[in-house]
Parts: structure tokens; C-alpha cells; sequence
């Protein structure tokens, strides 16, 4: 079977973990943390960069730097991870779902603007298979409305938008090293502070509320409690792990490069007879090959070319369902805006015959989100994943559409 992911071990990571064990210093904040983070900051640009135990937590600090209170509204696309509005949600704010462009998953810049009200907070773009959303436009559009943005970094390391680094443009960006990423830690993440105003805070929310990282630099003579926070940081084996990634960051990005593009080169006839469409990477953007995928013309033949794949000894998979007609978001009105409260339950019946119930919020279309959700399937992608089981791939896809 051809594994849909395999984590990749450089071969060093045991051993940095063994110098972290040894080294006698084993929580957070310790020499391989501020290594890791010296890197990201040198590296990308990152005024601050903070280790966090997933992105998921990254995405929590940057939630509380926002000053999120109950109410307030945060842009965010339907079509991405739950965690991406989870830390605005625990706040008590209201996700405003936006569409993703036509062509690709990234939000669509030219419907957030229509979706800004006087409780509109932050928009939160998720740079989708690591191409970057439009960051001009967007950063445009919150200036004039005095907004902030979070970048969801997750999938977009060492992937660039005009030149700048992502994770490099919102006032905050947020990386995850979850093992299905190019560069890994088992589970971590990553908070990037842009703008100078969060600086100081965001160190103090990582140590639980705690001045802390001050005392340790000498700034003060004793450290308290300040301010809000939890235990974001992570132990120093994550940071050991991750260490031996970054080490071998070069390499790993030129092989997963590598693999997309004899995906892409393999692909690019049945996609030119219009059998599926191949993913478009914009003038703008660089391509960090975090993720294969090709768009189907529609679910009963995405659900039919899994099977194909699977018989064939392939495991290829779908994620994201539309967030806006996810169980949680359908059924807690506090989590919408107020104009989308009507929630309807319409019947679907899938291609293999199964019906089920699909939850609608009224007023609340987003075709192309939707299309994605339906249509959208990933190939496997791994740094071990040989040139002879892609052509397989390849070949086995062509079997599908030439029956
Ligand atoms: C993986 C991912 C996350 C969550 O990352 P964790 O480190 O697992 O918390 C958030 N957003 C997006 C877009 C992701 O792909």
C-alpha cells in the first residue's frame, strides 16, 4: 500500500533529543528553542518567533493578542481547517465565512470587503497547500478599515508572496510542524509577532501570564502574574526534533518539489482533456509543494477514482467539508453573524446510495468552498515517496479515466 503520508526522520533527531535529556534542561525556552526560533526570525523575517506546542495554539495566543471579546467578527475562508476559527470562536467571536477564489482554495479578496460590518476584527487568510493568498489586496483592504490579519501559515512554510517570506505580512502568522507538514515535531507549531505592539505580550501569554522571559533575560528582578496566557511553549524535545528538520529544510523542500512536479508533468494531459483540473499557483506566489491535489468534476467521480486508487493499492484522501455547514457552526447561532441565523436541513443522497442530512445556514452560499469540499482530492506526498510509485500513481489515474 502507498501510504498517504509518512513522516520523514532526517536521522538526527534522536540525537538532539538525547543532548536536550542530557543537557539537563528539559522545559521550554530552552537552548534549542531559541535556536529554532533564531532561525525562523532570521530566516523569514519574523519580527518575534515563538514555538508553540501546534498551530492550533499558535492560532489561541494570536486570538488573545487580537483582544477577541464576545461579538466581534473575524473573516476567515469556509473552506480550511477547524482550528483556523476555533481560537476566535473560544473567544466568543462570530465567523463571517468568506469563499474561496475560483481557481484555488485561498480566499477570494474580492468578496471580504462586502463582509466587513463595525464589529469586523481580524481576517484570518489561510495560505491553501502553501500558495499564497493575495497579501497586498488583503493587507490593503485592512488598513482602510483598520482590521488585523492573521496569517494561517500551517501548511505555508518556506513558501513566499512577491518576494516576502508567508508568515512575514499579517501583524501575526501561524505555522504548525504537526507530522503531515513538510518540516515536523510529532506535534508543534509556531507564532510569528509582525507588529511591535504585540511583542512584549505575546512572550508574556506563552509563560502563562507570567513575566517570566523578562526575569530569565535580567530585564527584572522578580517575576509575577501580568496579564492573561497559558502554557503555549513546548518541552525542548520538540524543539530538538524540529532542529534536525530545519537542518535539512533545503533538502526536503527540493525533493517534495521535485515529486509535484512529476505529479504536475505526469497529470497535465488528463487535465488538458479536462478530466480534473491541476492546481494554479498565481504570478504572485511560490509553490512550497506542501500538497498535491487535483480539483474532479465532481464528487461521484472523486468517490469513484478513490475507490479505483485504493483497489490499485494507493491511499489518496478529501478533508475539508465546509465549515459553514459543519454540525458546530449549523447549530450555535453565537458562533454566526446575525444575519445568517436560519438553519434549514436539506437531504442528500450520495452517489453510493447512502442519504444523509446536510445542515444549511440560510443566506450563506459559498459555491466555491463548496466545490473544493466535493471535488477536491490529495495524492500522497511524502519525502520517501519514490519516482517509480509516482509514475504508479500516475499511471494508475490514467487507467481510471481511459476505462
Ligand atoms: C494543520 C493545520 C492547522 C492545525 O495545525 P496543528 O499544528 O495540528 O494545530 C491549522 N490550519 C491549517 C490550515 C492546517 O493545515
Amino acid at each position: 500500500m502507498i501510504p498517504f503520508n509518512k513522516p520523514f526522520l532526517t536521522g538526527k533527531e534522536a540525537h538532539y533529543i538525547y543532548q536536550a535529556v542530557y543537557g539537563g534542561k528539559l522545559s521550554g525556552n530552552g537552548a534549542y528553542t531559541r535556536k529554532c526560533q533564531r532561525y525562523f526570525e532570521e530566516h523569514y523575517g519574523f519580527r518575534k518567533a515563538l514555538m508553540t506546542t501546534s498551530c492550533t495554539d499558535a492560532l489561541e495566543m494570536a486570538a488573545i493578542l487580537c483582544d477577541i471579546k464576545p461579538g466581534d467578527e473575524v473573516i476567515a475562508p469556509s473552506y480550511t481547517f477547524v482550528s483556523t476559527v476555533l481560537a476566535f470562536v473560544r473567544q466568543g467571536a462570530r465567523i463571517v465565512f468568506c469563499d474561496s477564489c475560483k481557481d484555488n482554495p485561498d480566499i477570494d479578496p474580492d468578496r471580504i470587503e462586502a463582509l466587513i460590518t463595525e464589529r469586523t476584527r481580524v481576517i484570518v487568510p489561510v495560505h491553501y497547500a502553501g500558495v499564497a493568498c493575495d497579501m497586498d489586496r488583503i493587507m490593503d483592504i485592512a488598513r482602510r478599515h483598520d482590521l488585523l490579519v492573521v496569517e494561517d501559515a500551517a501548511q505555508a512554510i518556506d513558501s513566499y508572496y512577491k518576494g516576502r517570506a508567508l508568515g512575514s505580512i499579517g501583524h501575526l502568522a501561524c505555522f504548525s510542524f504537526h507530522e503531515t507538514k513538510n518540516v515536523i515535531a510529532g506535534e508543534g507549531g509556531l507564532l510569528a509577532v509582525n507588529d511591535e505592539r504585540f511583542v512584549r505580550r505575546s512572550e508574556i501569554i506563552w509563560e502563562k501570564g507570567t513575566n517570566r522571559s523578562e526575569f530569565f533575560r535580567g530585564e527584572v528582578n522578580k517575576y509575577g502574574w501580568v496579564d492573561t496566557g497559558s502554557s503555549f511553549l513546548p518541552s525542548e524535545l520538540i524543539s530538538a526534533f524540529l532542529w534536525a528538520q530545519i537542518e535539512n529544510l533545503d533538502t526536503i523542500q527540493t525533493r517534495r518539489k521535485e515529486i509535484w512536479e512529476r505529479y504536475h508533468a505526469g497529470l497535465s494531459d488528463l487535465a488538458g482533456q479536462g478530466c480534473f483540473e491541476l492546481p494554479v499557483i498565481p504570478d504572485y506566489a511560490t509553490n512550497n509543494a506542501h500538497m498535491f491535489y487535483i480539483v474532479c468534476r465532481s464528487l461521484q467521480e472523486r468517490t469513484a477514482l478513490i475507490a479505483h486508487l485504493k483497489q490499485n493499492g494507493i491511499l489518496s484522501v478529501f478533508h475539508y467539508l465546509s465549515l459553514h455547514k459543519s454540525p458546530f457552526y449549523t447549530s450555535h447561532a453565537e458562533a454566526r453573524p446575525d444575519n445568517c441565523q436560519a438553519v434549514d436541513t436539506v437531504t442528500v443522497t450520495e452517489f453510493d446510495g447512502t442519504v444523509s442530512d446536510e445542515a444549511q445556514v440560510v443566506g450563506l452560499d459559498l459555491p466555491h468552498c463548496d466545490r473544493f469540499a466535493d471535488c477536491l482530492l490529495r495524492l500522497p506526498m511524502y519525502y520517501e515517496l519514490s519516482d517509480h510509485d509516482v509514475d504508479y500513481i500516475i499511471d494508475k489515474i490514467h487507467s481510471f479515466f481511459n476505462a
